[in-house]
Order: C-alpha cells, then structure tokens, then sequence
C-alpha cells in the first residue's frame, strides 16, 4: 500500500509527528531566484479522486495497524511492541516510507496532518474543499491540519471561498513572504507585490486561517538592506499574522541568486551587519505576533557562546517580548564577529 509523500514541511508542523498527504506535487510558480526546492521538477494538479483514494489507504493502514495491535494483546495501542510485531512478519517495512509516515504518527497521538507541496491553495476551491471535507471525515481524530501557500494565490482567492476552505478543515497556512520590499520582490522574481502580500494576508486572516510568514533577513544583501528590514516591517505591520518566522538568507548552489554572489553582484552582510538589519526590522515591527528564530541558521552566538535567540517554535509574544529581543540583538552587537557563524565561511567550505 502507498500513497504520495513529497520532500518538504516546515519544521513547526510536528516532525514525525504529523501525516504528510501531498495535494499537488511541487511549485506551480517555481521561478524565485533563491529557490532550489522544486527545480526540474514539473508541477502536477492532482485530481481530487487520486487524492482521495490516497487518504483511503491511509485509513486503510491504519486499520491494519491497529488489527495488529489488537492481536497481540495491546488493544489498539501504538507502541514499539506493535511495530516490532509488525517488523517480524515483514522486515522492510522501515525502509517503505508511507509505512513509517502513518507508523510515526499514529505513535504520536495521530493528530496533525500536512497537506505537501509549495502552494495547495492552487487548488480550484470546490476540489480543495472536497479533499478537506474527505480527510476530517476519514480520519476523524485529526486536531490541525496544515499547507504551505502562496500570497499571490491567496489575494486571487475571494474571502467566501477561503473560509469555506478553512471552514472545510484547513486551520493553519504556511507562507512565504520573504520580503515586503518591492524593489527586493521583483528582483528575486517572487511574482507578487507587497500590496498583494498585504492583501492575501489580511485575507487569510479574516478568513480565520491561523498564519505563519516567513522573511528572509540579508535577503537584499548590503546593497539593499534598510529597505528590506522596513518594508518587511511594514507589510507584516498591516497584516498583523500569528508568526513571524526568520529563514536568514542563504545563497544556495544552483539557484540563480547564487550566480549574483559568486559573481559579486550581490554582497551578503557580515554576522553584525546582519543583526543591524535584524533590530530595524524589530524596532518598526507593530505586531501581536510571535516572533520565532525557530531555523538553525538563525545562528548568532549570545555572550556565553551559545545560541542568541531561542529556536522555539512559539518564539518570542509581541508586544510583550519585543523589548527582549531587542535586548539580545544588542547583546549579539557586543559579542566579537569573529565568535558568530557566518555564512559566507560556510559557503566557502562547501558546508552548505
Ligand atoms: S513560490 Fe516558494 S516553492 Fe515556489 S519557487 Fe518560490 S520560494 Fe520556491
């Protein structure tokens, strides 16, 4: 039995922990000069019958798991006893990784789901709403269900269709602002506006989606950094969403952008340079938010040598807390630049 699986989810959605259904397979923009995750890799709509079919397998594995867990004595329970027995009567199971996917979650209490790839709500509204309707009634148990989406895709959507997808059963989206600069936007060809963004967002949480942003600080480079941290601020001032998450830049090989940097036409900020634009951006944020540094590359060292901002994935409660981490970022300012990790070191070394 199988069902698509794809590569990514944001590390907040639980790990193991959450069942991963891939509702179109890649990127239907894929044209971001920074990104390498879906390159070569052509998009595909699913239709809602192979996506249905592949929730129904799901159901279906884990009836058997738990007819196993019965049989053995452990009354429907999920526990190492179960998947050992399961292991005895078929050894590579490990290795298939639909099997350890549904293994993994049901271990974990079975309550959270990921619907994969970069952006779901693509999907036409009445076919994304079929698929949701579909998973809670199939798999009851499920508390929070959770895709990545596109700002663009959500400013095209009407504020009724969003809320009968959330109403349907999507609770929590996942999107990729990086920047609320437009000179920045157009450059990295994100194909959206800030407007755009500001409307998307400000949609999605009228719509009651509970919303995460991502930004990508130094993703302007020295060249454009003030207006980056400002107009990121701005954009994430007006559309006020649950979490802020930073995914400091990184040039990586085989996207254009790393083309710009190897070829000096874009200079990436040292350590500090990029904690300046870190307390700009902070200084002119306005939010309810939780601001989360919840990514390894948010890699700054505090004065005893160990990571400045807590990798949660709650973050730091604004208002409440927005003096804390300005507090740290000045702390990372006085600790010597050569202590932080920087990211053209480990460029240099091929270490990324
Ligand atoms: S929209 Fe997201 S997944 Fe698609 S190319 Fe841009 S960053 Fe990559």
């Amino acid at each position: 039995m199988s069902f698509a699986v794809g590569v990514y989810r944001p590390p907040s959605e639980g790990g193991s922990a959450s069942l991963l259904l891939r509702v179109t397979e890649n990127c239907p923009w894929n044209k971001c000069t920074f990104c390498e995750m879906y390159k070569g890799h052509p998009f595909v709509y699913r239709s809602v019958k192979d996506i249905k079919k592949d929730i129904d397998t799901v159901k279906a594995m884990v009836e058997e798991i738990e007819e196993v867990s019965r049989k053995i004595g452990q009354a429907g329970k999920i526990n190492r006893e179960v998947l050992r027995a399961l292991l005895s009567v078929d050894p590579y199971l490990n290795e298939n990784q639909c099997f350890s996917n549904v293994f993994s979650w049901m271990y974990y209490g079975g309550r959270t789901a990921f619907l994969q790839d970069a952006n779901s709500m693509i999907m036409r509204p009445p076919e994304f709403i079929e698929v949701l309707t579909h998973l809670r009634k199939t798999l009851p148990g499920l508390n929070r269900v959770t895709s990545y989406t596109r700002s663009k895709t959500l400013a095209q959507r009407k504020l009724e269709e969003l809320t009968a997808i959330r109403q349907a059963g999507l609770d929590r989206i996942h999107v990729g602002l990086e920047t609320g600069d437009d000179e920045i936007l157009r450059l990295v060809r994100k194909g959206v506006t800030s407007a755009e963004q500001i409307e998307g967002g400000k949609k999605a949480m009228a719509a009651g989606f509970q919303l995460s942003e991502y930004w990508m600080p130094d993703l302007g480079g020295r060249e454009r950094w003030r207006q980056h941290a400002e107009n990121t601020a701005r954009v994430l001032n007006e559309i006020n969403p649950h979490y802020i998450r930073s995914r400091p830049f990184v040039p990586r090989q085989g996207t254009e952008i790393f083309d710009d940097y190897a070829s000096g036409r874009l200079h990436i900020s040292s350590p500090h340079e990029r904690l300046q634009e870190l307390q700009v951006m902070i200084e002119n944020l306005n939010v309810t938010s939780h601001v989360c540094f919840d990514h390894n590359m948010n890699s700054w060292t505090n004065r005893q040598g160990g990571l400045l901002f807590s990798l949660d994935y709650e973050g730091y409660k604004f208002p409440e807390e927005k003096p804390r981490v300005l507090e740290l970022i000045r702390e990372g300012l006085t600790v010597d630049e050569s202590r932080h990790i920087d990211i053209k070191e480990l460029i240099a070394l091929g270490s990324l």
